[in-house]
């Protein structure tokens, strides 16, 4: 669904450099923040399609950050893909049970990136009001 905004949530540049180059090329829109506090405002005022949520972030977790869009009814709905570069056993059943959407791990594989992009975006929908 080649159009959609995409929120990248990323603190490290080259890692949010190689998301947009990768959606953009694909024909998504993309969002950018290095922050949960930054992810949140965007996503509150943009309902982007899908959220890419690194883990380690500077000023909160992406598990806390997923959380927060969770309790706000602006964006309760929206997918978030965790994305992580731990890669520890046990990690997927560990963020699927926070609620997150999907799971990738870094170094992220781009054909599993763009499949996973492609299954969720849109999945939930806007909120009725947008
Ligand atoms: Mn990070």
């Amino acid at each position: 669904m080649a159009g959609e905004q995409i929120l990248v949530v990323e603190d490290n540049e080259r890692s949010m450099k190689l998301f947009q180059d990768v959606l953009r090329a694909t024909g998504y829109r993309t969002l950018e923040a290095s922050t949960g506090g930054q992810a949140l405002m965007l996503a509150a005022r943009h309902g982007p399609a899908l959220v890419l949520m690194d883990i380690r972030l500077p000023d909160m977790s992406g598990v806390e950050a997923l959380s927060r869009l969770r309790t706000d009814e602006r964006t309760a709905r929206i997918p978030v893909l965790a994305v992580t570069a731990q890669a520890m056993k046990g990690d997927r059943a560990r963020f699927m049970q926070a609620g997150f959407d999907g799971y990738l791990s870094k170094p992220v594989d781009i054909d599993e990136l763009l499949a996973n992009v492609e299954q969720h975006c849109g999945r939930a929908g806007r909120a009725p009001d947008r």
